[in-house]
């Protein structure tokens, strides 16, 4: 995929249009008259285009209203300020949650306070996490997210045991499939047992309906290729 060139959404080429037409950011759902669409239709607004990557996570997840947190977070993956690795995956992964549980609860004013309570909390989980301290940062961002959505402090019980559980899961999967780390295959692995995890132990259901293939491996020299569940051929 082009990262420096292209509709920073999709990657495709830009269309130049005589006349402005009306369109709705894709990241801040603002609608303002542009002259530039990529050929799928995608507009990115001035303000969005200079944000930093906190920022645009922030701001497309409390604005979006897909439900499936797979599809949030790719659209996420693929705009140029997230880097291949980086600790903003330890935000990405608890706000694609906490929008697509909110999303599909139909709660957006709590929506909107928990992801900027999530993004506090992910500053905390430093970059190199998971080799440094045996703790990779997208399956604490799945701690994050369950300790957001109910309430947990450290004194509560059934809220502190599914925190820590659903971190355990997740991290489960991320580690069995060794290193090294890959922050697309691990946030890939960490929201899907995420999902799986609040379906059977809160009801809710966040639908994964976007196949789950990775566009990046070619960012990637450390790519696990043929080893890692979401490479594409
Ligand atoms: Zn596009
Ligand atoms: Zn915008």
């Amino acid at each position: 995929m082009e990262k420096s060139s292209g509709c920073i959404v999709c990657g495709k080429e830009l269309t130049y249009l005589e006349i402005p037409k009306r369109a709705k950011c894709v990241y801040c759902s603002d609608v303002q008259d542009t002259s530039t669409l990529c050929v799928n239709g995608h507009f990115v607004c001035d303000r969005c285009h200079r944000l930093p990557a906190e920022d645009v996570i922030e701001k497309y997840c409390t604005t979006t209203t897909i439900l499936d947190p797979i599809a949030i977070a790719q659209t996420l993956m693929k705009n140029p300020t997230v880097n291949m690795h980086g600790p903003e995956h330890h935000f990405l992964v608890p706000a694609a949650l906490i929008a697509a549980y909110y999303n599909v609860k139909g709660n957006l004013d709590t929506k909107v306070q928990k992801i900027g309570q999530a993004r506090q909390r992910a500053e905390m989980i430093k970059g190199g996490f998971c080799g440094f301290l045996g703790d990779c940062g997208a399956a604490v961002g799945t701690g994050i997210f369950l300790s957001l959505i109910t309430g947990a402090t450290p004194l509560s019980r059934e809220e502190w045991k599914l925190s820590n559980l659903i971190t355990a899961k997740s991290l489960e999967k991320i580690a069995m499939h060794g290193g090294p780390r890959c922050c697309k295959r691990n946030s890939f692995l960490a929201i899907r047992s995420a999902a799986d995890f609040t379906r059977e132990n809160l009801g809710i259901v966040m639908p994964i309906t976007t196949p789950i293939t990775c566009q990046f491996s070619a960012l990637n020299k450390e790519c696990l290729t043929k080893d890692c569940p979401f490479y594409l051929d």
